[in-house]
């Protein structure tokens, strides 16, 4: 199967996904988007009001500063795939529950298994305690790892790991956006030596 129709595939499997009861109140998943062919994965947690409303990551107010920020690298966003750890809107934006996450993921594991980033950046406490803990990575909390370049060895060869804080925190702290900024450098840096 090519990577296209494997992914075409589990689109389908999300769209009838009932591994959970989030899709009783999403209005429509969000699969992820972008260039199925790129070396880098954004992760981020789950999709929220304008997400869930246009079946897209990243559209709302966090989704700006997430393309100032590809922006501030020389990125864009149809040159990386961007996708959530969570699929279906949690219902006012709680936090996801466990037992969502341990439904959901396997999306999002087949995802990088299609993809087969050369790097990864999670976005976010939630996204990065997911991805370190599944490449078997310590995680102790963002503010000790955020803008640190973490090497693993996966099943698909060598992969870089770039946690981040969540761009939506820089809504409501702007500390947060220059600090994602400088962290971001690290992603060109990692792109550079590949
Ligand atoms: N926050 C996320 O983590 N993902 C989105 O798609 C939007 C906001």
């Amino acid at each position: 199967m090519s990577k296209e129709e494997g992914i075409k595939k589990l689109m389908l499997s999300v769209e009838n996904c009932r591994k959970c009861n989030l899709w009783k109140t999403r209005k429509k998943p969000v699969f992820g988007e972008g260039s199925i062919d790129t070396d880098i994965l954004f992760v981020g947690e789950a999709p929220g009001y304008n997400e869930d409303l246009q079946g897209r990551p990243f559209v709302g107010k966090a989704g700006k500063i997430l393309n100032e920020l590809l922006e501030s690298i020389g990125l864009h966003r149809n040159e990386i795939y961007i996708v959530n750890t969570l699929r279906c809107r949690p219902p006012g934006n709680r936090n996801p529950l466990k037992t969502e996450t341990d439904a959901c993921t396997e999306h999002l594991d087949k995802q990088i298994e299609l993809i087969q980033p050369k790097i990864i950046v999670p976005l976010g406490n939630f996204a990065c305690s997911y991805i370190f803990e599944k490449f078997g990575l310590k995680y102790d909390k963002i503010s000790n790892v955020h803008g640190k370049l973490f090497q693993i060895n996966t099943i698909f060869g060598n992969v870089k790991i770039i946690p981040m804080y969540h761009p939506a925190v820089a809504t409501y702290n702007p500390n947060t956006k220059n600090t994602l900024l400088a962290d971001f450098k690290m992603i060109k840096k990692a792109i550079e030596q590949n």
